[in-house]
C-alpha cells in the first residue's frame, strides 16, 4: 500500500512540474514578444524629443531648457504679450 501511495505522490508531482516548466515557457514567449512589439512602437523617443524641444515652434534645444533662444527673445521683446505661444 505504501509503494502505491508514493507513486501516487510522484506522478502528481511530476504533473505539476510539468505544468510549471509550460507556464513559465508560455511566460517567457509572451515576455518575448511584448518586449518585441515594444521595441517597434517608439514611444519613448517621442516623449524624449519632446522633452528637448522648444514649447513654441518645436526647435531642437539642450537639456533643462523649454523654450529656444529665438522664443526667448521674442518673450523679452514683446513682454506686454505675455501669450506669444
Ligand atoms: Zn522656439
Amino acid at each position: 500500500m505504501m509503494e502505491i501511495k508514493h507513486v501516487i505522490i510522484i506522478a502528481v508531482v511530476v504533473i505539476l512540474l510539468i505544468i510549471l516548466m509550460v507556464g513559465l515557457y508560455s511566460a517567457l514567449i509572451m515576455s518575448k514578444r511584448v518586449d518585441k512589439s515594444s521595441n517597434i512602437q517608439p514611444n519613448t523617443n517621442t516623449v524624449e524629443s519632446n522633452a528637448n524641444t522648444c514649447v513654441c515652434c518645436g526647435e531642437v534645444i539642450p537639456e533643462g531648457r523649454q523654450v529656444c533662444p529665438n522664443c526667448e527673445n521674442e518673450a523679452v521683446s514683446k513682454k506686454r504679450e505675455d501669450k506669444i505661444c
